[in-house]
């Protein structure tokens, strides 16, 4: 890797940004690593070049691929913090010392999984641009692991299936959570591995390739004929997910990879349904096979059209539909998200649950509780629910209306008595659907929440706020008491 090639792929995606400090931050980094090698025999500075290329990869932003340069050198060499925050600035210098503080765990086994869970979090919370430079570092580490002995080499495996994995899919950055995987993957179960691999890439392969092409010369003059700008693509199946999926569901590997899958890019969201009309015109969709995510997003924030139909020889084949942008942010998720709120230079909105995790770890200091804690509220699904107005509201799966109401305001909770679901007379305790339509009705007279709430609500904050009335009401019952003592005067 050279320090052009990163400079290169970051004006690509940043044209007109002024790139310097990258330069300089190589030659900084590249003196202060001199002479070390890596495990490999790479001199060391190849891996701080890889990770930043990878984040200029991911959209990050000019300081996160600066501090990526730079992640290594406080750890490693004599050259401290503060020496980098001179020289480059002090939002640099945080990045750096967020990755820095993530690397340092001296635990073992479980205890060590914790802290390396609860570590992440606390990170993600303060900058979520140290996560993704962990995440490459990572990933580059990943990448060079045949240097390693083999324990090591299945431990680190193995925690990044754990822990950096789901939380990169909880970010939206797919592209780097199936690399993760597969390389993983590769590690910890070689042998189904290898079978797989063969399996898809060997003999497979060229059937896959015959197919797709006949699906296409069916396809494309049809879309031609309706005067749609598109660009077709055939969809790698990442193996890991095929492993995953044999797992859970039971099934051979013939069902799941003989599904064939096929990506369709064009320019507007108008013209995601106009691919969808042509696909339905040409072949038979499989029922219930059809997801619209543009108009109901998947919580991390996926869109795209989703359908399945049985296609050539009655062979079933999937298709997603998208625009360029939504593409993109299928494969980076937050960190396209950001890039392109910077490019239009809004405001960077926080996902829901960084919020809800900030809350939980102000409360909650004993490790283990606050990794349960979080796991169990954030690893959760998460759903969309829409107010009457179409206001979007994110929460947990199997949320309640009251979990709703209370995400709307607390007077709204404090005083619900029913719901409607879309339309419907619902229950307050009834489990809500991605994409329900929700309305509260409530009592006005009504003074306080049931506290029997408290047996089915899912999220933190309807549960705080029904416990603080609870409280409340406990005071209010005593309260007839306390003139009486106050009037006393010593008492
Ligand atoms: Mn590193």
């Amino acid at each position: 890797m050279t320090i052009d090639r990163i400079i290169k792929k970051f004006e690509s995606n940043n044209p007109g940004v002024k790139t310097d400090v990258l330069k300089k931050a190589f030659l900084f980094a590249e003196k202060a690593h001199a002479g070390q090698m890596r495990k490999n025999n790479e001199p060391y500075i190849q891996h701080p070049l890889h990770t930043a290329y990878i984040l200029a990869e991911i959209r990050a932003d000019l300081p996160t691929v600066t501090a990526g340069i730079l992640h290594d050198v406080p750890e490693d060499t004599d050259i401290t913090l503060e020496e980098i925050e001179e020289e480059f600035g002090a939002e640099v210098a945080s990045l750096v010392k967020g990755v820095t503080k993530l690397g340092k765990i001296k635990y073992r086994g479980i205890e060590r999984y914790r802290e390396n869970l609860k570590k992440m979090f606390l990170a993600m919370t303060s900058d979520l641009r140290v996560i993704f430079i962990k995440f490459c570092d990572r990933l580059n580490n990943l990448r060079t692991l045949d240097a390693l002995p083999e324990e090591k080499r299945r431990r680190i495996a193995a925690e990044t299936l754990e822990i950096y994995a789901p939380i990169a899919g909880l970010l939206g950055i797919e592209r780097l959570k199936w690399q993760m995987e597969d390389i993983c993957f590769k590690y910890l179960y070689p042998e189904k591995f290898n079978e797989l691999e063969y399996k898809y890439e060997v003999e497979k392969k060229l059937e896959r390739q015959r197919f797709l092409q006949k699906v296409k010369k069916i396809l494309i003059p049809k879309l031609n004929e309706a005067n749609i700008d598109y660009q077709i693509e055939a969809r790698f199946k990442h193996l890991y997910s095929i492993f995953k999926k044999m797992q859970e569901k039971d099934r051979k590997f013939n069902e799941i990879y003989d599904v064939f899958a096929l990506r369709i890019i064009v320019p507007s969201i108008d013209d995601c349904y106009k691919v969808l009309g042509v696909i339905h015109t040409i072949w038979r969709p499989k029922p219930n096979r059809f997801k619209d995510y543009i108009a109901v997003p998947k919580p991390n924030g996926y869109r795209s059209l989703h359908t399945t139909i049985f296609g050539p020889e009655g062979k079933p084949t999937e298709f997603q539909i998208r625009t360029k942008e939504m593409h993109e942010e299928a494969l980076y998720g937050i960190a396209a998200h950001w890039y392109y709120k910077a490019k239009n230079s809004g405001e960077y909105q926080q996902p829901y649950w960084i919020q809800e995790i900030v809350d939980i770890q102000k409360e909650i200091t004993n490790t283990s509780e606050l990794v349960k804690n979080i796991k169990m509220d954030i690893f959760r699904d998460r759903i969309f629910v829409f107010s009457p107005r179409g206001d979007v509201f994110e929460l947990p799966e199997k949320s309640t209306p009251v979990d709703f109401a209370y995400a709307v305001h607390s007077n709204i909770g404090n005083k619900a008595s029913g719901v409607l679901v879309n339309d419907k007379l619902g229950r307050l305790d009834q489990e809500l659907k991605n994409g329900d339509m929700v309305e509260i009705i409530v009592e006005k007279n009504r003074q306080h929440p049931s506290k029997d709430w408290l047996k089915f609500v899912k999220t933190k904050r309807a549960r705080d706020r029904i416990k603080q009335y609870a409280k409340k009401s406990t005071i209010e019952n005593i309260k007839h008491l306390l003139p009486r003592i106050r009037e006393d005067g010593k008492k």
